[in-house]
């Protein structure tokens, strides 16, 4: 384990990151996913150094921690490592509590999705893995939820945990205090390579001076942004727009997963309630009307009570799309280069076993997990999906063109 730094956020690299000999590991992104990546290498003895241009604007901080599986209506190899991933989650926060002494806000309160009709509920993708309930059923797990749901399906195996307040905040300290260094707001402007394997990064830093950083082994996790670190890579953002509302405590014991909106209590009351979907509008900052709108046209439709309820915050965030909703995970193009993103809408759900994986892969990895990860590998995208200019420039184009 690498020896605590007395400011370990704040530390120049020119006091250097890693003991000598130690092999480090560079992670490109401070946000969920690199911290979570972070954490799991300290863990295993690795020395570790997280880069993070603005740790404010991570989508770990916007999310509302949805832990849903079967609620989103999963399928394919998505459906299967995100059901590993809840599998891995108490473990995984029992680890990061006992290392940052902090809870991280888990709550397995079960999701209910509601449905117009029985023939809608029956439909749903993972119908299976749910209790179906009839308008009664939905009454006595719902109180209060509003007439036109005549239908639903509990998913008790699903939950939350509080990513915004809690988790964040205690994996930071989790990777404080195994020793992981910080350089917040330093921004990677660049991957440097020579003959095909990673041998550092151009970055500028905090104080506004550029520097090279050499370095043979790192994880690209800058979320939203990590086509702008390598434009052929598919990813691009999804804004979403969410508010929250402080209701009675236990005034909702489940998460209600709506068409377009859902509800999520936490344990001192407050509804999160979330989230536009806005493809359209890249990395437009701010709040809009619109958005706004909608999610009180929800709220109401789903327990209308609610909305009377007083407002507490709004935000919004950037899920990391990608073409086909799944993330991007494994090697890339890159020798030691590992790529750890694209996970859109459910980033929070998949971060215990992403963790896992990509640093079960930097210390070799094996079958099974090769196994895992074949699905998600960024070959999948095609022969285009490189690091060359003429994929970069069509990267850059779609990314403009809001495709
Ligand atoms: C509205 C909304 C609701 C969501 N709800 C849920 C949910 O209920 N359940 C669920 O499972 N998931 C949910 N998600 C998805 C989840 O939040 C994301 O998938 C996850 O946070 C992605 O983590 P990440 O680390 O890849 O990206 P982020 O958390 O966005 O972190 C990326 C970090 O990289 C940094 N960065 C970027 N570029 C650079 C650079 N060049 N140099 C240095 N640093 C850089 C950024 O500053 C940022 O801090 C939601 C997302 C949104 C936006």
């Amino acid at each position: 384990m690498a020896a605590l730094h007395t400011d370990p956020v704040t530390a120049p690299f020119s006091e250097g990151w890693s003991e000598p000999g130690a092999d480090p590991v560079l992670i490109l992104g401070g946000g969920l996913i690199g911290l979570a990546i972070a954490h799991q290498l300290a863990r295993r003895g690795k020395s570790v150094l997280v880069l993070s241009r603005r740790r404010s604007e991570a989508a770990g901080f916007v999310a509302a921690g949805m832990l849903a599986p079967h609620a989103e209506g999963l399928g394919g190899p998505l459906l299967d490592l995100g059901q590993r991933s809840l599998g891995l989650i108490p473990e995984w926060v029992a680890q990061i509590e006992a290392d940052s002494g902090l809870s991280c806000g888990l709550r397995p309160c079960g999701i209910v999705v509601p449905f117009a009709t029985a023939a809608e509920r029956d439909a749903y993708p993972t119908a299976g893995f749910g209790l179906a309930l009839d308008r009664a059923g939905l009454e006595r797990e719902v109180a209060g939820i509003g007439p036109t749901w005549r239908a639903g399906l509990l998913f008790s195996q699903d939950g939350q945990i509080d990513n915004r307040r809690q988790l964040m905040r205690a994996l930071e300290r989790a990777c404080v205090a195994l020793g992981v260094r910080f350089q917040e707001g330093s921004e990677v402007l660049e991957l440097l390579q020579a003959a095909g394997q990673l041998e550092g990064v151009r970055l500028c830093r905090a104080d506004g001076n550029e520097t090279t950083l050499p370095v043979r082994r790192a994880v690209l996790a800058c979320g939203s942004w990590s086509a702008r670190l390598l434009p052929g890579l598919h990813v691009r953002p999804i804004k979403g727009q969410m508010l929250s509302l402080q209701g009675p405590r236990q005034a909702l014991r489940r998460v209600l997963f709506g068409p377009g909106t859902y509800l999520v209590p936490r344990d001192d009351g407050l509804l999160v309630v979330g989230a536009t979907s806005e493809p359209e509008a890249a990395f437009a900052a701010g709040l809009t009307p619109l958005g706004q709108s909608q999610l009180q046209r929800g709220l109401a439709s789903l327990l209308p009570e609610a909305a009377h309820w007083p407002p507490m915050e709004r935000w919004w965030g950037f899920r990391p799309g990608t073409p086909d909703g799944l993330p991007l995970l494994g090697a890339s193009a890159i020798t030691g280069l590992w790529l750890a993103t694209g996970h859109y809408r459910n980033g929070v759900l998949l971060a215990a076993i992403s963790a896992t994986l990509i640093a079960n892969l930097i210390e070799g990895g094996d079958a099974a997990d090769a196994a895992l990860l074949a699905p998600f590998n960024w070959k999948r995208f095609g022969p285009r999906a490189g690091s060359d200019q003429e994929t970069m420039a069509a990267g850059l184009a779609a990314l403009s063109a809001g495709v």
